[in-house]
């Protein structure tokens, strides 16, 4: 058994629920009440090994860039990353940074020149080698992060850069982040925003029965698809604050989004959203409260 259907809410047990989505293998359930979707047959834990840690998920493009890259800041990921960095520069006093899903270091490589201490945790074992490789002084842990032994309250900024969409149980995983914070510590969160304009286009492309942008917007190995709401819900619901909340350039080089004419249109609808800050990719800073 490798899934499981979910009709309750996983978030919140609620009921209210309506199918947003009818793909040709799941389908995209989501929750009235606290706003949040998710796919229909959820993945179980021998399922994420086996897309994570069997199936050359090292492969995909979102790892092919070098450490280099991140240095010369040539891309958008790069330059999300330096917009956090140095927003979060000056916000504590303690220096313990967590990157979890930490690839092949690039956030790592990035958070050093701001003097960060550095724990990396990565299921996928390849990625993890080619980690510690490219960040030698990181302290690398190569488990899921669920099944990783750390110590609660050590951290000042836990950081999931487009891995939190990944997961079984969101709520486990930002209960647990909360745990290893410091009080006052930060944990940042980068995933798509189900409300974005670009995913409202989706839908209505959707409602005309062309369905191929909003399977794209829904790619096979995300588990969840927040709103601004709905990820606001949930930190609310574990009683720490939204420290800050942004939208920021996607990067899309990566995608299986299919041709260079929907790769331009994109960009012309994330440029429009960007001036209402309604951008695809979102980040959530919440605070642990003290
Ligand atoms: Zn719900």
């Amino acid at each position: 058994m490798k899934e499981k259907f979910l009709k309750i809410c996983p978030i919140c047990n609620s009921d209210k629920l309506k199918k947003n989505y009818q793909f040709e293998n799941f389908y995209i359930l989501n929750c009235h009440n606290c706003g949040n979707a998710w796919r229909s047959n959820m993945y179980d834990e021998e399922k994420i090994e086996e897309i994570y840690c069997i199936d050359n998920y090292e492969d995909n493009p979102y790892f092919l860039y070098e450490i280099d890259m991140v240095l010369n800041m040539k891309n958008n990921r790069f330059k999300n990353y330096k917009q956090a960095l140095d927003f979060l520069k000056a916000s504590h006093i303690q220096r313990e940074l967590l990157d979890i899903g930490c690839g092949t270091g690039t956030f790592l490589a990035l958070a050093k020149r701001y003097g960060w201490n550095l724990t990396g945790i990565e299921i996928s074992e390849k990625l993890s080698e080619k980690c510690k490789q490219n960040v030698p002084e990181a302290r690398i842990i190569t488990k899921r992060f669920e099944d990783a032994d750390l110590e609660e309250g050590q951290f000042s900024l836990i950081t999931m850069w487009d891995v939190i969409e990944h997961v079984i149980d969101p709520v486990e995983v930002i209960s647990r982040i909360k745990n290893l914070l410091v009080a006052g510590g930060i944990a940042l969160f980068c995933t798509p925003d189900e409300s974005s304009f670009l995913a409202k286009v989706g839908k209505v492309l959707y409602n005309m029965n062309i369905s191929s942008p909003a399977l794209a917007l829904h790619p096979t190995n995300h588990t969840y698809f927040f709103s601004r709401k709905g990820f606001e819900y949930i930190i609310k619901d574990l009683d720490m604050q939204v420290h800050k909340m942004y939208s920021q350039n996607a990067f899309f080089e990566h995608s299986e989004m299919a041709s260079r004419i929907q790769k331009v249109g994109i960009s012309m609808i994330e440029k429009v959203s960007g001036i209402a800050d309604a951008r695809y990719e979102m980040v959530i800073m919440a605070r642990k409260k003290g």
